[in-house]
């Protein structure tokens, strides 16, 4: 199948999926994750009407992105962790970073905002399995309450939601709990009504898992493999 034909698949798949929570399709977003991919692919995707991709490398994408020319409207997130010496090149290259999870990145890509008069829209990576291998700040750390009340004076930022990754189980089922929780985690800081605190973004569910996520209130799916076939291995 091609991609054009995959990107509809998927569409279609969210639509049932929105559908069966009673939720509107139009208010979840698609994301292509195209990392390890050649840029030959991405144009392909973004011809057949894509336009929000992820990113996992800063280094990976600064070496694609001036083959891929100029693509109107395409936003370029990035979802991977960023290690702190990178964050002026991320501030630079991504519309957005989906995956901070410290203070100090949150107040290096402020900085790095300001010197270059951006404000970048952001997203608090929560490891909602508590798992050390991955990144993500952990639920109820004091790392997140610090990123939480710090928003305040990071006026270079704009803080938009949350991202996770949930352990990963073969059956898309047990991925459930996990966006429940994040879903719980996100409604409790929203209620909150923190200074420069938005909360409309969560962004959860990959290929074998989004229709679970959308049924459990996901606004943005990251989808790689569904779209783009199996990546080859590093
Ligand atoms: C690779 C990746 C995805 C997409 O994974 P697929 O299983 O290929 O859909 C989504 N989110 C993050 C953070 C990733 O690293």
């Amino acid at each position: 199948m091609s991609i054009a034909e995959n990107i509809a698949q998927v569409r279609e798949r969210i639509a049932k999926a929105a559908h069966r929570a009673s939720r509107n399709p139009d208010e979840i977003i698609l994301m292509g994750v195209s990392k390890t991919l050649p840029v030959e692919r991405i144009v392909e995707a973004y011809a057949a009407g894509l336009r929000v991709f992820g990113e996992n490398r800063v280094q990976e994408f600064a070496g694609k992105v001036s083959a891929l020319g100029d693509l109107p409207d395409a936003e370029w997130h990035l979802i991977g962790h960023l290690q702190t010496n990178k964050t002026a090149k991320a501030v630079e290259l991504f519309d957005a970073v989906d995956s901070v999870d410290s203070v100090r990145m949150a107040e290096k890509l402020n900085a790095s905002g300001e010197s270059t008069g951006k404000i970048l829209p952001v997203l608090i990576e929560i490891n909602v399995g508590g798992e050390t291998a991955k990144s993500g700040v952990a639920a109820g750390s004091s790392e997140l309450e610090q990123i939480l009340q710090g928003a305040a004076r990071w006026d270079h930022l704009k803080i938009k939601g949350l991202m996770t990754v949930p352990p990963y189980t073969e059956d898309a089922e047990g991925s459930r709990p996990y966006f429940r929780q994040l879903c719980q985690i996100r409604d409790g800081i929203a209620a909150r009504k923190l200074s420069r605190i938005g909360m409309e973004i969560l962004s959860m569910g990959m290929s074998h898992d989004f229709e679970v996520a959308i049924e459990e209130g996901a606004t943005c799916v990251r989808v790689g493999t569904a779209i783009f076939g199996e990546r080859a291995k590093a």
